[in-house]
């Protein structure tokens, strides 16, 4: 079968792969749509970890083709997400329920084969069956939604709140409509392009702010009397991580959600935090977030199509992650056998 496979940071390879044969409670799975994000883009580059050489892809959807010893009682041909996300199950972490914290976490299209591929070999637990009527382009979205759900349990937001989303990427379009649902009055959202300045305006932003141009601190003060109060960084970058510290009122709080490339730092004012009392929270992956996400998918509360997702065949990944690093692309998938 066609891959695109790591074979080191800075080496993606599309070649053919056989297929091994199933193990355990594993069952495979012809994949439909694979998500390309950020987060691949950091691996390709080395500035986001991996285990290669490993297939590429963690946000993948599909139909069962083989159900295996069918532990999960998937028939054939039906329609699955895949949480990439593994868990040991026994470390002190998982005994906790923060599964997502495990200290043996793996993930499929990270330490272990993915989705950019014709087909995938899936552990039965981390399947699961999408509703009829959802797309190939909403399915793919399962993953990345997940993860903007764990974030809306992260930020604590309160009916009525003041919100700042920095980035109004992939990221932070599915966040503020999130924010939008969970009852903010208004959502600022802070992005030099334009046309993703238009979509987030589309999407129900009260105010879309380009950086560069006006003063988002003003224009926040303007809003809500006070700075705000919860920014979220979807950005992830230095400035942002800044520029969300800042902005947050007193008493407020600032989240971490865009990926800063591992090892940058930048200061921080001890007595700002102490004096301002600020909540300063990360949000990684998606503990127990697939149902709901799949709920806010298929019922249209967040919408995708806004966000003109392009598909492109296998052999075309690097064009497809050039789009991304870039700028061009919102959001892109990989679709194989096309
Ligand atoms: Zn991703
Ligand atoms: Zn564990």
């Amino acid at each position: 079968m066609k891959v695109a496979e790591l074979e080191k940071p800075g080496s993606l390879r599309v070649r053919s792969k056989p297929l091994r044969a199933l193990q355990g409670d594993e069952v495979l799975v012809r994949v439909e749509s694979c998500g390309l994000c950020g987060t691949d883009v950091h691996i390709v580059d080395g500035t986001s970890r991996s285990t290669p050489p490993v297939i590429l892809g963690h946000e993948y959807a599909g139909f069962v083709v083989d159900p295996g010893r069918n532990l999960a009682g998937l028939g054939e041909g039906t329609h699955v997400a895949v949480d990439p996300n593994i868990c040991c199950g026994r470390c002190p972490y998982c005994r906790r329920g923060l599964v997502h914290l495990c200290s043996g976490l793996r993930a499929l299209g990270v330490d272990i084969d993915g989705g950019m591929a014709e087909y995938s070999i899936v552990p039965a637990s981390q399947l699961y069956t999408i509703p009829h009527g959802m797309t190939a382009e909403e399915s793919m979205f399962i993953e990345p939604v997940s993860c903007a759900v764990h974030g809306m349990d992260r930020a604590g937001i309160r009916t009525g709140d003041c919100v700042v989303i920095l980035g109004g990427g992939t990221i932070g379009l599915v966040m503020l409509q999130l924010v939008r649902r969970g009852g903010a009055a208004a959502i600022v959202v802070s992005e030099p392009v334009a046309h993703k300045r238009k979509i987030a305006a589309d999407l129900g932003a009260s105010l879309v702010i380009d950086p560069a141009g006006d003063s988002l601190r003003q224009a926040i003060m303007d809003t809500s009397g006070i700075g705000a109060d919860v920014v979220i960084d979807c950005a992830g970058t230095l400035s942002s991580a800044r520029t969300a510290i800042d902005l947050a009122r007193r008493g407020g709080t600032v989240m971490f959600f865009g990926v800063c490339p591992i090892g940058e730092t930048t200061p921080l004012e001890p007595n700002g935090v102490y004096f301002r009392e600020l909540t300063i929270v990360g949000s990684y992956i998606n503990p127990f977030t697939f149902p709901r996400a799949i709920g806010l998918l298929s019922e249209g509360i967040v919408r995708v199509t806004p966000l003109g997702v392009q598909a492109y065949p296998i052999e075309s990944v690097h064009e497809a992650l050039a789009s991304l690093r870039d700028g061009r692309a919102l959001k892109n998938m990989i679709v194989p056998g096309t």
